[in-house]
C-alpha cells in the first residue's frame, strides 16, 4: 500500500510514526514533510493541489490523508475524487465549516448546536455601531482562514474598534477579514475532541487538552499550540454526554440535511463553562498538537480506521489506559517574528520520549530549524507526572539556539 500525507508539521510526523507500524504500507510520500517524515518516507516539495493529484496518479498512491486546512478549503478532496483517487477528508463545501466562521456559525444556529451568541457583519459601520452597546470583553473573529491568528478577545471598546478596523479596513488578513463575527465571551476551560466520520456517523476520540498561549500559566499571545495532554482530566463524563447530545449529534444531523456528510477527520474546539460544553469552532481535520498525543494512545490500526470509514462501516475505537503528553519546543520570538536556521543537536540522546520534528528539515546531513514550532517531544506514562518527567528531561537534552518551551504542560 502506497500513501500520500499532505502536511509538514508535528502532526504529519505523528501520522508518519503511527503509520510506520503498519507492515502493509510499502511507501509513504509526504508533501512537503519535514526531518522526521524524510526518515520514514519520501518528502516531495509540492503544495499545488492539481500537481499533487497528478503526482498521486503517476506514483500509484492508494490513499491520501490531508493534514492542514488550506488544501481542504481549496478543494483537494474534490480534485482527487474526480479522478477516483482514494482520499480521506471533507469536500470543499464541508471544509467551509472551518474555512468560513460566518458559515459555521450559521450552521450551528440552524441546527441548534450549543455555541456562543454571535452576530456576523459585512459592514464596518454596522460592526462599529453594534460594539457601542456591548459588555466587554467581546470576542472578534475574522471569518476566513487567518492561520489561527484571526481571533481577538477585546477587553474594551477601544481595542474592539481597533480590531474591526484592522480586520475590515486595513485587511491585515486579506479577504479573511471581509466578514467579522462579534461573539459573546465565554469563561471556562477548553477541550478538543477529534473524531472520525464514516459519512453517516461521527466516532469521537478521547478528549484532549491543548495549550494555546505562549507563556506559562496561559499568559501571552495565542500560538498554534505549545503542548497537549490526553485524556483531558478536566473533561468529565458529564461534559462528554453534554457534548454528544448538544453538539455532536446535531452536527451529524446538520451535515446530513445540508448534504455535507463526508468521510474524514473532524475536530470540535470546545469551551466548557458552568453551563456545560459550547462549540467554539470546527476544524475539518486533525488538530496539531492534539494528534501527537491521541495517535500513540489509539490502539486501533489507523489505516483500518480510515478504510472502515471510507467503506461506511461502524467503528469501535479503543485507547490505551495511559496518559500522553506532548511538549512543543519553539524558536525564539515565536509566535511573532522568530529565529530560524539553527542546528538541532542532541536528538540521538533522546531516550524517554518520541522526538517528532515539526518546523525542521535536513540540510546537508544536519537538522536545521525552519519554523516557529520546531519539534515535539511525546511520552506516555501511567500518570501525567510520569509522562511529563520524560518529555521535560529530553527537552533539556535536545538543543538549538534560542529554543524555548513552556514549563507547565500537563501539570494538573
Ligand atoms: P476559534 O478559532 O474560534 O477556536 O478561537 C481561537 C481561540 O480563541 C479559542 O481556542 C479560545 O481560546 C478563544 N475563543 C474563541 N471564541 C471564544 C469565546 N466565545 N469566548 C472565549 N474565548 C474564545
Amino acid at each position: 500500500m502506497r500513501l500520500l500525507i499532505v502536511g509538514n508539521g508535528g502532526r504529519a510526523s505523528a501520522l508518519a510514526t503511527k503509520l510506520s507500524e503498519d507492515s502493509r504500507i510499502t511507501k509513504m510520500f509526504f508533501a512537503p514533510g519535514n526531518a522526521t517524515t524524510e526518515k520514514l518516507g519520501e518528502n516531495i516539495n509540492e503544495t499545488d493541489i492539481i500537481l499533487l493529484r497528478d503526482f498521486a496518479i503517476k506514483n500509484k498512491v492508494d490513499l491520501t490523508i490531508v493534514g492542514p486546512e488550506a488544501p481542504l478549503v481549496e478543494g483537494i478532496v474534490d480534485e482527487f475524487k474526480k479522478v477516483d483517487l482514494k482520499v480521506f477528508g471533507p469536500a470543499k463545501k464541508a471544509a467551509s465549516l472551518e474555512g468560513s466562521k460566518a458559515f459555521s456559525k450559521k450552521f450551528m444556529k440552524t441546527y441548534g448546536i450549543k455555541t456562543a451568541e454571535s452576530v456576523t457583519f459585512d459592514s464596518y459601520a454596522d460592526a462599529k455601531e453594534y460594539l457601542q452597546n456591548q459588555k466587554f470583553p467581546v470576542v472578534i473573529k475574522a471569518s476566513g482562514l487567518a492561520g489561527g491568528k484571526g481571533v481577538v478577545i477585546a477587553e474594551d471598546l477601544e481595542e474592539a474598534e481597533g480590531t474591526i478596523h484592522d480586520f475590515m479596513i486595513k485587511r491585515i488578513f486579506g479577504d479573511a477579514g471581509i466578514q467579522v463575527i462579534i461573539e459573546e465571551f465565554l469563561q471556562g476551560f477548553e477541550a478538543s475532541i477529534i473524531a472520525v466520520s464514516n459519512g453517516d456517523k461521527i466516532f469521537p476520540f478521547i478528549p484532549a487538552k491543548d495549550y494555546k498561549k505562549v507563556g506559562n500559566g496561559d499568559k501571552g499571545l495565542n500560538t498554534g499550540g505549545m503542548g497537549s495532554a490526553a485524556p483531558s482530566p478536566e473533561f468529565k463524563d458529564e461534559h462528554f454526554q453534554d457534548f454528544v447530545n448538544n453538539i455532536m449529534n446535531p452536527t451529524v444531523q446538520g451535515l446530513k440535511t445540508e448534504g455535507l456528510s463526508f468521510k474524514g477527520f473532524i475536530f470540535f474546539g470546545l469551551m466548557v463553562t458552568e453551563k456545560g460544553a459550547y462549540l467554539l469552532e470546527y476544524n475539518m481535520r486533525l488538530g496539531d498538537p492534539e494528534t501527537q498525543v491521541l495517535l500513540p494512545l489509539l490502539e486501533n490500526n489507523l489505516v483500518d480506521v480510515i478504510e472502515d470509514c471510507l467503506h461506511g462501516k461502524e467503528l469501535e475505537l479503543r485507547f490505551k489506559n495511559k496518559k500522553a503528553v506532548c511538549l512543543v519546543v519553539c524558536s525564539g520570538g515565536y509566535p511573532q517574528n522568530h529565529e530560524t536556521g539553527y542546528e538541532i543537536t542532541g536528538a540521538e540522546k533522546v531516550k524517554n520520549s518520541t522526538l517528532l520534528y515539526a518546523g525542521a528539515d535536513y540540510r546537508g546531513g544536519r537538522v536545521i530549524s525552519t519554523g516557529g514550532r520546531v519539534l515535539n517531544l511525546v511520552a506516555l506514562g501511567d500518570t501525567f507526572e510520569e509522562a511529563r518527567k520524560k518529555v521535560y528531561e529530553d527537552a533539556n537534552i535536545v538543543d538549538f539556539d534560542y529554543g524555548f518551551f513552556r514549563d507547565d504542560i500537563a501539570k494538573f
